[in-house]
């Protein structure tokens, strides 16, 4: 007798073990645009920015936005060639 899911299956890998999705994007821009200045980073750039909700997160404007964990991005990552300095200091809060 075969038992029939009813169930999607779930991916029981831990975060840290299933494939980094934003990561990969992040890499496709640095290809597209080249590596920034030398010592920045992505926190120092008017592209990088924050959405509030009952938790912040944190994107690039030029990654777009998928509302999802695709597009999460990370203040200390290295700045791409399409790096512009933020007028106003990046503040953690
Ligand atoms: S440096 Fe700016 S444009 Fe480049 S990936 Fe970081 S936030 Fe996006």
């Amino acid at each position: 007798m075969t038992q029939i899911a009813l169930l999607p299956e779930i991916d029981a890998k831990p975060p840290h073990e299933r494939p980094k999705k934003n990561y990969k994007l992040y890499r496709q821009l640095i290809r597209i645009y080249g590596s920034g200045p030398e010592g920045e980073v992505c926190a120092h750039c008017k592209h990088f920015y924050r959405k509030r909700y009952a938790n912040t997160y944190f994107k690039c404007a030029l990654a777009g936005d998928t509302n999802g964990p695709g597009t999460y991005w990370r203040a200390r990552w290295r700045a791409c060639g399409h790096f512009e300095p933020r007028e106003e200091p990046w503040t953690a809060a």
